[in-house]
Order: C-alpha cells, then structure tokens, then sequence
C-alpha cells in the first residue's frame, strides 16, 4: 500500500495516473452532447449504492473505469452551453493547471512553515484584489471556501467592531436587501443574533436596494435603541445580479457609523472587465467585500476570498496556539495567514487564480464576463419581444428571470406548475438545464449564463424547448379537467 504514496519513488505512477483521470474527463468532454444524462435520484442511487467500498479494486483503470458509471456519465457539466442554471462557471485550463499543482504538492495556507511561498502568493492576490477594488493601503483580507464563509467572516469583524458585550447582540441588526443571499441570514444566527437581526430593505423594480428604504430602516434602529452592525450590500444578486447602489449606501453607512460589507460574489467578475468596471463604482468605500473567483473569474471550486479596508480588523479572527502561530511567531514578522482565517488547515486555491493571471491575464477573464454579460442582453431582448414569455428585469450582469405565459389561459397556479414542470421535463430530457426561482409567490425560470460558448441560437432554442414543455403540461391538464 505504501506503492500508492506520492514519493520519489512514485513519481511515475503519479504521472500515468494523474493523465488516466485526464484523459477519461477529456474523453467525457468530447462525447457529452448535452450538460446531463437526463438521470434521475431512483436511477443512479443503486449504481452508487452497489459500489462495495471495502472491496477496493486495487487498480486506477478499474478504478476509473467504475467512476464512468458512477459519477462522470451522470454528471453535470458546466462546460456545456446549454447549462443555464446556477453560477456555476465552466472553467479555465490556467486555473487546472494550478488545481493539479496544488494538489499534488499539497502545501497547507496556515503558516509560512507550510507553505512559505504558497503564503506569498496567496498575500500578493489579496493585494491585488483590494488594488482593483481601491480598499487603500491598510487592506488585507484572505482566501475562503466561498462567499458563504467570506459573509460570515465579514460579519464576525463586523459584529466586533460594534463593541456590545455577548448579551447586548440582542440589538444588533444586519441591513439588507430582501434580494440578498441567504448565507447572511445564516451567518447572523452563527454569529449569536437574534432571529429578527436581519432586516430586509425593499427593493426598487430593478431589485436594487431602495435607499430611502434603508435610511429609513437606520432611523428606526436608532429610535429602537437598535445598533445597526452592518449595511450588506449586494454587487450581483443571485437571482437578478442586480447591484445595489453603492454610493448610495456608502453615505448612510458613513452617517450612521456602520460597517458596510459589499457581498460581490457574482459582481466581482466586473473587477476584470474593462468596459463594465464602473457597475461597481462605489465598493472602494467598504469595509470589507466578498469575491468568489470561482463565480465570475471563471476558477474551478473552491476559490473565494474575503478582503477588508482596515487590516487590523482581522485580528478578530486571531488565536495564538503554541504548536502553530506563537506570539513569538509575531514578533519575528513570520509572515502567516491563520492569524487571519477562519480555517486552519487551507487550500492553496490562491495558485488557481495566480496561474490564471499569469497565463491568461485579467483582461482575458473580464472578456470572458463580459462576453456573457452581452449574452444575456441579447437574451432579454429575446425575452421582452417574445409573447410567449414575461421577463422580471433588463440584467446588470448575467442572469435572465422570466416565466412562460401562455395567451389567453390560465389560472396563475396552472401557469406557476407548467414552469415547474418544464424545467424538470428540459432537465430530464438533458437537453439544457435551467434553473428556478419565485417572484412575488409566483414561479418562474431562471437562465444564469456564464458559458462564453453559450450563443443566442442556444437561448432561443431552449426558450422553444421550455414553451413546448409547458404547452404539453398545459394540454395534458386540460385533458385530465375534462
Ligand atoms: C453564491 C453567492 C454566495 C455564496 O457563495 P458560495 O461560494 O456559494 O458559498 C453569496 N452571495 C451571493 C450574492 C452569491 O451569489
């Protein structure tokens, strides 16, 4: 068994094996003719339930061979053009380059005596993303398994620098939107708040944060005797990428002396771009930001980061142990980024984006965004001329929400269940997969793009699929009622 340990001895074996996984998933790309099998959970549960996992079959054919029944001939792939439904992005070879590197060689990102160069790396991207956001010369910040632990950590410093005692974050609310992520209504409840903390702020048509809205919602936690901790702004929100106005939002946060967190985890694609980066005018005054280079930079799970203005606030985050980060460590200028993390033990997903910039560049991944970016233009425009369908609002970044409506039919359930039944019967069938999401109470389907490769002809041609899907939901159900 020690044969299978990566050593000297072994690197040959690494070389074939590591090519064998390769070339299977270079085999899948080129045979795939849509994003997904079209299988269902009843389906592929017993093909990986019959998998004896203490039988190991000793082998890396054998091996991958079964991984082909069991995981790649199902799987779903997001290179595919006609996969529209999360932001889920398909991903850069640059970026593959550095997973397999990074992998193999598997430095661990919490201190210099694990990573040295690895820890360099990771504080140069850090410094290279707070310059592109213009956070100032006292940034800092640190790679995350995603934007949800990024939110959470931005709350933690957030939370901190309010300066209540652990009984008074009864009073404590977060401020905003009623489009923004889940995972900071998640991280209020880690973070000890109490279930009202979280404050929705109305949203204007375009589903962008009102701002009358939220200085409204500052007044009244100071006449609640409230303590405001945090404004979370949206650059990109999931459903619409629609972007809050940041300006806006800046000049409350600076009245009301609150922490103002940009949550970019699909807008900081925008940081790339050369035509578009003005979307996101205004995140130079926050305090801290999420980005999620594996949204919009177009990086392979997981590559996240969270970046702060003031680099003293991660301090929050600081434990000393002496087996790993003493004091000692400290006053030697050791430079380490535990001090700064909510992990411990960390992936060195920096080398991902690092390889990307040094291969492609950063204006290579901006075209690639904004390339979709114009895609879903083309798409609206498709959308606001076709009867057939209601589209909610013209995109900021790279998403379509809209809702089959049939003319002249239907009770509004009746047309909420044929956009269900759509989705599952064009997911069933492989042909695309999309994604769904409500509006007001009501159903409705969701294109996210993020494939360059996706054209208008794919859009149009899984519009009609969509159409054909729910017309034959809606005649078979007339069927059935007479
Ligand atoms: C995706 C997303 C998140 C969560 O990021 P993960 O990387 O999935 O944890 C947070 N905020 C927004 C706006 C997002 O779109």
């Amino acid at each position: 068994m020690r044969s299978h340990l990566l050593n000297r001895t072994t690197a040959e074996d690494y070389r074939h094996s590591v090519s064998a996984g390769v070339d299977q998933v270079a085999d899948r790309l080129t045979s795939v003719t849509g994003p997904f099998s079209g299988t269902d959970v009843e389906a592929l549960t017993p093909v990986v339930g019959s998998v004896d996992l203490d039988r190991p079959l000793g082998d890396t054919a054998a091996a991958l061979d079964e991984l082909s029944e069991v995981y790649l001939r199902d799987a779903v792939y997001f290179h595919h053009p006609r996969y529209l439904a999360h932001l889920n992005c398909p991903v850069v070879i640059p970026a593959l380059v550095g997973e397999a590197v990074l992998s193999a060689v598997n430095s661990s990102l919490d201190t210099w005596d694990q990573s040295a160069g690895g820890t360099l790396i990771e504080r140069r991207l850090i410094d290279w993303t707070a310059g592109r956001i213009g956070l100032g010369p006292a940034a800092d910040g640190v790679f995350t398994s995603g934007g949800t632990q990024s939110n959470l950590q931005a709350l933690l410093l957030a939370r901190e620098e309010a300066k209540l005692r652990p009984e008074e974050f009864g009073r404590l609310r977060i401020l905003t939107s009623e489009c923004s992520h889940f995972s900071v209504s998640k991280s209020a409840k880690l973070l000890g708040l109490s279930p009202g903390s979280v404050v929705p702020v109305p949203v204007d048509r375009e589903k962008r944060m009102r701002t009358a809205a939220l200085a409204a919602a500052l007044e009244q936690c100071e006449a609640e005797g409230a303590v405001p901790m945090a404004v979370v702004a949206t650059a990109g929100t999931t459903d619409f990428g629609s972007i809050d106005p940041l300006p806006e939002i800046a000049a409350l946060c600076d009245r009301y002396a609150t922490w103002m967190h940009v949550d970019a985890a699909y807008g900081c694609g925008l940081l790339a771009s050369r035509t578009r980066r003005e979307l996101l005018d205004g995140i130079e005054r926050a305090d801290s930001v999420t980005v999620d280079y594996h949204k919009s930079f177009f990086q392979p799970v997981s590559s996240s980061a969270v970046l702060v203005r003031d680099r003293a606030t991660l301090r929050h985050a600081t434990y000393h142990a002496e087996y790993l980060n003493p004091e000692r460590a400290v006053e030697e200028r050791i430079p380490n980024q535990v001090d700064k993390s909510l992990q411990t033990t960390r992936r060195f997903d920096a080398l991902k984006l690092w390889m990307t910039l040094r291969i492609m560049g950063a204006d290579g991944i901006g075209e690639l965004f904004d390339e979709v970016c114009e895609l879903a233009s083309e798409g609206w425009r498709l959308l606001a001329a076709d009867p057939r369908y209601d589209v909610v609002v013209e995109p900021r970044l790279s998403t379509l929400v809209f809702r089959y409506v049939p003319a002249g039919v239907a009770a509004a359930a009746d047309i909420d269940r044929a956009n269900l039944y759509a989705r599952k019967a064009l997911a069933a069938s492989g042909e695309a997969v999309v994604a769904g999401t409500k509006v007001d109470g009501r159903q409705y389907l969701k294109f996210t793009l993020l494939n360059p490769e996706t054209t208008t002809a794919d859009l149009r041609t899984v519009l009609d699929l969509i159409a054909g899907h729910s017309e034959q939901y809606l005649g078979d159900s007339l069927d059935r009622a007479s």
